[in-house]
């Protein structure tokens, strides 16, 4: 494919003139469209007024979103800031291992994780994501990770009900020992992994067995936070569910600065306030004040425009299109919520060819395997999310 030179909306642009609609939305990060005028003035203001600020120091964006993020999550969080989602997840393990360290429980290091999960490439998030999926081979640090099967095996199309999850979970902690797990992580809907879409209770199911189990929960919501699942934040799909941490990225600023953060609840955060304890990492371009201020402008626009409505009313009706094509082209299961859609197929011949043939007619989706993934910008218009629906519908029934 010849490299891209521009984008606006949700239309890329080629070197040869050609344009695609981006139904990835870059790497499931520009939910607010390309060419965003208020995203770029935001920037250029906010780089004038004050191009950088040291972690050592406070600055008013910084301290805003963090006020702003915490409002959104339901109150009650301090912020970590971090610069990747991936980063944002080695904070948050870090911080449930210290936690425990500070409780006199240093055993409790090891982390559990799903099969279909992806939370990173870097060290402690890259053994966190399932096995083979990206993680790092340098350093063998299986062992502090124990991995169970999530809701879906994507590769015999067989899904698990919640009592057989919550099995896994359970011989999980008794295999370990809950004397040495800190904290389990888990992606609301498992996106890379196959868009992954739990059965109801899944994030309760957890948070109950994380309390009688005295581990942290750690939701990561890199993915599907910022009205991408049709809620601010996915684990809010779920009453009663309120996260120990929870991290967040991509869209956090649409993609227009990179920028990602690890929400810690108050009571875990208030440990590394006593004497001793402070935690004194430093992350130079953490929680960067242009970020903080295109998070801010962000957060305003998609309040303005009620995006996580706009998801909520348009994903539906994708859905439906889409899972209408069920059994035609080897195409086995349609999942989806939100603004996100997988589209699981028997085998990863079959999934190529409908990717082939949706490029050749100007979407681009995102493939792995057996699997393609659907998530163009949240600003999407409904003709255009019509368009994408025809168009891999007559790829599926052109190949059938
Ligand atoms: N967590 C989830 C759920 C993700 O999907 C991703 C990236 O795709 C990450 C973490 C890692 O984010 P980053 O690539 O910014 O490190």
């Amino acid at each position: 494919m010849p490299a891209i030179a521009s984008a606006e909306g949700c239309w890329l642009t080629d070197e040869g003139g050609r344009r695609l609609f981006d139904a990835g939305s870059g790497h499931s990060c520009v939910n607010l469209g390309y060419a965003h005028e208020e995203l770029v003035a935001a920037a250029a203001e906010s780089y004038r007024r004050l191009a950088y600020c040291s972690p050592d120091h406070r600055s008013r964006p910084v301290m805003a979103l963090a006020e702003a993020l915490s409002a959104r999550l339901g109150g009650g969080y301090r912020l970590r800031y971090a610069a990747t989602g991936g980063g944002a997840n080695e904070l948050a393990i870090e911080i449930a291992r210290r936690f425990w360290r500070h409780q006199g429980r240093a055993g409790k290091r090891r982390v559990i994780a799903f099969d279909r999960a992806y939370h990173g490439s870097t060290g402690a998030a890259s053994y966190a994501s399932g096995p083979g999926i990206l993680q790092s081979p340098m350093v063998d640090r299986s062992e502090e990770f124990i991995h169970v099967p999530g809701a879906r095996d994507v590769m015999a199309g067989r899904s698990r009900g919640l009592e057989e999850i919550r099995a896994g979970v359970e011989a999980a902690i008794a295999g370990a020992g809950s004397g040495t797990i800190a904290a389990l992580i888990v992606e609301p809907v498992a996106f890379a992994g196959g868009v992954v879409v739990p059965p109801a209770g899944f994030l309760a199911m957890l948070a109950a067995l994380c309390r009688q189990h005295g581990m942290l929960l750690i939701v990561d919501e890199v993915i599907n936070g910022f009205g991408r699942s049709g809620a601010w934040f996915a684990f809010q799909h779920e009453a009663g569910v309120r996260p120990d941490i929870v991290t967040m990225g991509k869209g956090i600023t649409s993609a227009y600065f990179p920028l990602a953060a690890a929400a810690v609840d108050e009571r875990i955060f208030a440990t590394f306030l006593t004497p001793g304890h402070a935690m004194t990492k430093v992350i130079t371009m953490a929680g960067h004040p242009v970020g903080c201020d295109v998070a801010l402008k962000v957060l305003e626009i998609m309040e303005r425009d009620g995006l996580v409505e706009r998801v909520l009313r348009h994903g539906a009706g994708v859905l439906a299109g889409l899972r209408a094509l069920q059994g035609a082209a080897g195409l086995r299961e349609v999942r989806g919520v939100g603004h996100m859609w997988g589209l699981e197929f028997d085998s990863a011949e079959a999934a190529e060819a409908v990717d082939e043939h949706c490029l050749a007619a100007g979407i681009l989706l995102l493939r792995a395997g057996n699997l393609i993934r659907v998530n163009p910008p949240l600003v999407a218009s409904e003709a255009e999310l019509g368009l994408l629906v025809e168009t891999i519908g007559a790829a599926v029934r052109g190949i059938g």
